[in-house]
């Protein structure tokens, strides 16, 4: 949990979040494609709160478009994404308008750690992580910092808060980076490879972190290549190849050998 009982952290929730009943985020019919390469081909999916869902797959088999598409760096061409039960996101294509966001706010909603860290150089460690909420005037200085301190802890990057990106190695930095994803209380937070940039020695810690926020309950979709990771803190595993979602099931069916099964077995355990 977050440390510092003086935090008061009701003012963090997103609005969405007193739809515990609703799946948070749902993918309904997801199609898209660059020129004449179909990306994504009729997903679709269905996440619901405190779910750890890893993405595996081929690269280019349509992962990364799958994930940003659930929070429109990637439009969609059809399809919908609903977030607590409402329309998010609508396929460009299905819409006379571009893309149609039902509230500019709900992107808030949605936390994200990309493969780069993409920190801001010329910031502190503290300065990244309170940005965004100052930014969006999420509570008075004094709050913010503390909340950015908090979240800081959390990754056990408190003790660098003064420090700049380029002071830092690899896995700190990612940490920072999901500190500042977790500075906007996020109802999800979707990861692109958080580890695929890293020197081996630092992917431990990286993981480390996710796997503490996987036992507290946090809702995620990480696509990985580590497939140990994947096998112990998923709810789901879902395996992607040529754009379609050909597994999506508990790790659990995995470890077991069946037929269907098969190809997401293989690629996973290399047999
Ligand atoms: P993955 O993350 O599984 O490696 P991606 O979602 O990045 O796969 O890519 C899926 C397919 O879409 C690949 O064939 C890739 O070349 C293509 N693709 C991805 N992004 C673009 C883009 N911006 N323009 C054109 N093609 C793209
Ligand atoms: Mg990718």
């Amino acid at each position: 949990a977050v440390t510092g009982d003086m935090l008061d952290l009701k003012r963090w929730l997103p609005a969405a979040d007193s739809r515990r009943d609703m799946p948070v985020i749902e993918l309904k019919n997801g199609r898209k494609s660059f020129g004449m390469v179909d990306v994504l081909k009729d997903i679709n999916l269905c996440i619901d709160t405190g779910q750890v869902v890893s993405v595996i797959g081929p690269s280019g088999s349509g992962k990364s478009t799958l994930i940003r598409s659930l929070n429109g760096l990637e439009p969609l061409d059809h399809g919908e994404v609903l977030l607590q039960g409402a329309r998010f996101l609508q396929g460009r294509r299905d819409t006379h308008r571009s893309q149609e966001r039902t509230s500019r706010k709900r992107i808030l909603d949605i936390g994200m750690v990309f493969q780069s860290f993409n920190l801001f150089p010329h910031k502190s460690v503290l300065g990244n992580v309170m940005l965004a909420p100052r930014y969006h005037g999420l509570g008075s200085d004094a709050e913010i910092r503390q909340l950015a301190l908090a979240m800081l802890r959390k990754v056990g990057m408190a003790a660098h808060a003064n420090k700049y990106p380029h002071q830092l190695s690899g896995g700190q930095q990612q940490r920072v980076a999901i500190a500042r994803a977790l500075a906007m209380r996020p109802s999800i937070i979707l990861f692109d490879e958080p580890t695929s940039a890293l020197d081996p020695e630092t992917v431990g810690e990286v993981l480390r972190v996710i796997r503490q926020l996987a036992a507290e309950g946090t809702t995620m979709v990480i696509v990985t290549h580590e497939m140990q990771f994947a096998l112990d803190v998923s709810s789901r595993i879902l395996f992607m190849e040529n754009g379609r979602v050909e597994f999506d099931g508990p790790p659990d069916a995995l470890r077991q050998t069946s037929t269907r099964d098969r190809r997401v077995r293989d690629f996973m355990f290399g047999v």
